[in-house]
């Protein structure tokens, strides 16, 4: 089923480098959890506001963008989020904090949204070594996904999304996990599945920066065991279809090498908390994506939960869509027996699975194509995932098959872009 999920059927999302739905900031490297696959080195070292600003200004100067990720390390270990938020919103964008929520507290919450704040990306998973959670499974985890969504719900008009790491361990709880956002659809309103990458020190590949063998032992993501590292988007989907079969993502970004790679691949739903009435088609993602386009200016990155609750009226869309045409039937048949359910708000929901970076047979990295996670380095645009490599190496690293090093090792570097120009990641 999920293997023949064909591409071509399937909304591919128009986010390009220089037209996007986000920025992704990290104004520190510092953290409070050390988790298990982080893509970053954690460093208790924070960029002043005037260094946010220009980064703020790289973004603006090479790109469009509706919403920015302010992420790190931890973006609540910097001493001046407020004021970070504050900035962001100010610039007409929506700023969202990626956190793992650990430092987070009702008070700080206020001043957040005091200041602009549109919502939360909270990172949680088992493989966190969170205090007072350590050796919890993904399911034992949602008693605090729960406390953080109904904080944050408090506090209202937030967004509230949730983001995990998979591993080879974990796929099979996947689907608890859709289920929990299931019963709290009217207070989660993006769920994020991340399947687990790494530097493979197993071998297979030999890693060069600019023409010179490296070690990639310094990356905070290599991984000297032999693990799981290439689960895919598709996996994870028949995961979720195996206990949800009418489960129907609509949209993607395919990748640069592999034009059927489902990077990021995304489903939207409707439905009241415990029971989805359908699933959003192609055409409707299509209509999300350019209309906005069109009357901003912008692709939508984030919706407003008020209007995230108000979803019965996409239901007529049924009329248009095949997605929703569901929907509505399904809808339609509840209300017969439950008619006092009429006055029940009908909320969207969006889950989205992100397949990392791939290392292809011959050594191509098969990256998202129109990476929405983009950052700054040194004035220049480039994946956050891969900011480690120049952090550590001064330049991204090259995978090459253990049995063509030689033919590899004859070969003159690349020419090195000049600095500040737009170069491509
Ligand atoms: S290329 Fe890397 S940073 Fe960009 S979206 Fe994909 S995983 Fe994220």
């Amino acid at each position: 089923m999920t293997e023949a999920l064909d591409h071509r059927a399937l909304y591919r999302l128009p986010w390009s480098f220089s037209d996007n739905i986000i920025a992704w900031l990290e104004p520190t490297a510092k953290c409070n959890l050390a988790c298990d696959g982080c893509y970053r080195e954690n460093v208790n070292a924070h960029k002043s506001l005037e260094e946010v600003s220009e980064d703020l200004d790289v973004f603006a100067r090479w790109r469009k963008f509706d919403g920015v990720s302010i992420a790190g390390g931890d973006p609540l270990m910097h001493p001046d989020i407020v004021e970070i938020v504050r900035m962001v919103a100010r610039r007409g964008h929506k700023p969202v904090l990626n956190t793992n929520g650990h430092a987070l507290t009702e008070s700080l919450l206020r001043e957040l949204k005091a200041a602009g704040l549109v919502g939360f990306t909270f990172h949680v998973d088992s493989k966190q070594g969170r205090p007072g959670w350590k050796d919890k499974t993904e399911l034992e985890l949602n008693a605090l996904r729960l406390w953080l969504a109904e904080l944050v719900a408090k506090v209202g008009g937030l967004a509230c999304a949730f983001n995990s790491t998979v591993y080879e361990d974990t796929l099979d709880q996947v689907p608890d996990l859709v289920q929990f956002a299931q019963d709290h659809i009217d207070i989660i309103h993006t769920m994020v599945f991340i399947t687990y990458r790494a530097a493979m020190m197993d071998g297979s590949f030999d890693y060069y920066q600019a023409g010179q063998k490296i070690d990639p032992k310094p990356l905070a993501y290599a991984s000297p065991t032999q693990r799981r590292i290439d689960l895919s988007s598709r996996q994870v989907v028949a995961r979720i279809q195996a206990r949800f079969p009418d489960f129907a993502p609509s949209a993607y970004l395919g990748g640069t090498e592999r034009p059927n790679s489902l990077k990021w691949l995304l489903t939207g739903r409707v439905g009241v908390p415990g029971r989805i009435f359908g699933y959003s088609g192609p055409r409707f993602m299509e209509a999300v994506q350019t209309g906005h386009h069109l009357l901003t200016g912008r692709y939508v990155a984030y919706t407003h939960p008020g209007l995230l609750a108000r979803s019965r009226w996409l239901l007529p869309l049924g009329a248009l869509e095949s997605g929703l045409r569901g929907a509505l039937g399904s809808y339609v048949r509840h209300l017969t027996s439950k008619p006092f359910d009429v006055r029940q708000p009908v909320h969207f929901q969006s889950i989205m699975v992100i397949q990392p970076i791939d290392v292809l047979p011959d050594g191509r990295q098969d990256m998202c194509d129109g990476c929405p996670d983009v950052t700054v380095h040194e004035g220049e645009l480039v994946w956050s995932c891969r900011l480690e490599e120049r952090l550590k190496f001064g330049g991204l690293i090259e995978t090459v098959p253990k049995e063509s090093g030689e033919a590899h090792r004859a070969r003159p570097a690349p020419p090195r872009p000049k600095p500040g120009s737009a170069q491509r990641h």
